[in-house]
């Protein structure tokens, strides 16, 4: 059984006190792999690596040319790895592995592009009239701690690390405890690219009393980036306020999906599935509340529920399969799980899905809860979709902003106007309209109220990763 260790100073290391975790391939619940379980004496380590590397190692001096090559030799090596770092991820959490392929090009485009953003940015020059000028550099802030979650281990985690990189920070990043492969094998590979030692450490272990509250906690971290559970996020941002540093969270969400009655059906119902079903609903941008006009109302979800039933659900190794059979723990299929009994439906009914076999939930629709039931306003980070049907557009625009999340929502219309006013009004970080999980990597990415505070993406990512500074000049005495 293979072994993963921390990636420390540009070697794989065991943890200090030799203690190992399993890793669980949730689909076969069997262990196939063991990983190094790190403690704070292990993320002190890494961090003092990073702090060493980011004080006098070459990374934040080399330039960003230099840099971008290297990321783009790591790209390359990814590329060449393709087969290897998805499959980490199928283990590791039973994503059928058409979509961890798909993840796997997604965070090849992470390191292309935060490589190529970096390089090419441009700083503001401020002329002014009194003779001198004003120009701002981007500075590289120092030692970043990455903290991420299981559902797209490698491209969140990437999405990440790879701007703190770029722009000439050293990075720890913490991948998840149920998804520490593949964040091993991306280690592995940029040392092999040429890395310097200390630039990208990778610690493994739990969140609280683990490797991960020791990562938040260490004076010598300059920023944190963490995705993951709102509930997390409020704990690690009260860590970094202690230490005044700035934090990234991105959270929880509840999103949802308006159908209205003038949407082209064929293609409502087919983001629809893909909204909530994709990666088995285990997703924060999840469409995991459906609201359809009354006028289409019944066909929709006639048409929506065939759609999800006819879904190809198989072994998550076979590229045919769509819809894995298994989340992604033991754990976390126990909290999906409860929200289809009775205490979380509120009166709501399942029309069809519900619980399947081993760890598995089916593609599961639920019609009729009231709004305040708990399967509408908890996150169950799982493949269950709540349908409620509206009648007028500011109905559905209050229905849809009824959460203390606000992360994204979907709107299906042929309507311009509407689409355009729909999109204004609702409460959330990014809005599709007729489309859904299409991103590009210059726009603000991130959520309001819980789910989360920042925005990362572009310059945005670039203004997280960097201490703007100003440069004033005396061009002129005088006449
Ligand atoms: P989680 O908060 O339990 O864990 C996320 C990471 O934080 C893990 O690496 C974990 O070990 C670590 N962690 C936990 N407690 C910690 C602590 N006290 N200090 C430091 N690190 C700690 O979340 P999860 O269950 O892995 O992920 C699912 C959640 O992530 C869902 O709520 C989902 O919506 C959210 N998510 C958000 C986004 C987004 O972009 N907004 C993307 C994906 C997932």
């Amino acid at each position: 059984m293979e072994f993963y260790g921390h990636i420390i100073n540009g070697e794989e290391v065991p943890s200090l006190d030799g203690a190992t975790m399993p890793d669980i391939d949730p689909y076969t619940q069997e262990q196939w792999a063991t990983i190094a379980l790190g403690s704070k004496a292990d993320a002190d380590r890494a961090v003092a690596a990073a702090r060493e590397a980011f004080d006098h190692g070459p990374w934040p001096r080399m330039g960003f040319e230099k840099r971008q090559q290297l990321m783009h030799r790591l790209a390359d090596l990814m590329e060449e790895h393709a087969d290897e770092l998805a499959m980490a991820d199928t283990r590791d959490m039973a994503k059928p592995i058409t979509q961890a392929h798909h993840d796997v090009t997604r965070s090849v485009l992470n390191v292309r592009f935060f490589a190529d953003h970096a390089r090419m940015s441009t700083t503001d020059g401020y002329p002014m009239d009194s003779g001198h000028h004003a120009y701002s550099r981007w500075e590289p802030v120092g030692v970043a701690v990455a903290i991420s979650p299981w559902n797209f281990p490698l491209m969140l985690g990437t999405w990440k690390v790879m701007p703190a990189l770029a722009w000439g920070n050293t990075v720890v990043w913490k991948p998840a405890e149920d998804t520490p492969v593949s964040a091993t094998i991306l280690a592995r590979l940029a040392i092999e690219a040429g890395f310097p030692p200390g630039v990208l450490n990778v610690v493994h272990g739990y969140g609280p009393n683990s490797a991960g509250s020791a990562l938040t906690e260490n004076p010598d971290v300059d920023r944190i980036t963490f995705t993951g559970e709102s509930g997390t996020g409020k704990v690690i941002s009260a860590v970094a306020a202690r230490n005044l540093i700035p934090v990234s969270l991105e959270l929880g969400g509840k999103g949802a999906n308006i159908i209205f009655d003038d949407a082209d059906i064929a293609n409502a119902v087919h983001w629809a599935v893909e909204a909530i079903f994709r990666n088995a609903g285990q997703v924060c941008l999840a469409g995991s509340r459906l609201y359809v006009q009354s006028g289409i109302y019944d066909q929709f979800i006639e048409r929506y529920k065939a759609a999800a039933e006819a879904l190809t659900m198989g072994d998550p190794k076979d590229p045919a399969t769509q819809f894995s059979p298994a989340l992604a723990s033991e754990e976390h299929f126990a909290k999906v799980s409860s929200y289809l009994g009775t205490d979380a439906l509120g009166g709501g009914r399942v029309i069809t899905g519900g619980v399947g076999d081993g760890w598995g939930v089916k593609p599961t629709i639920i019609t009729g809860a009231p709004a305040d039931a708990r399967v509408v306003k908890e996150e169950i980070f799982g493949p269950v979709t709540v349908a409620t049907r509206f009648e007028t557009e500011a109905e559905a625009l209050a229905l849809a902003n009824d959460t203390k999340y606000g992360l994204n929502a979907m709107v299906f219309t042929e309507n311009l106007s509407r689409a355009h006013r729909v999109a204004a009004k609702l409460k959330a970080g990014t809005v599709w309209v007729n489309c859904f999980f299409i991103r590009d990597l210059r726009a603000p990415f991130g959520g309001v109220g819980e789910s989360g505070v920042g925005r990362e993406g572009g310059n945005f990512s670039r203004e997280f990763f960097t201490e703007p500074k100003a440069v004033v000049m005396q061009i002129s005495q005088g006449d």
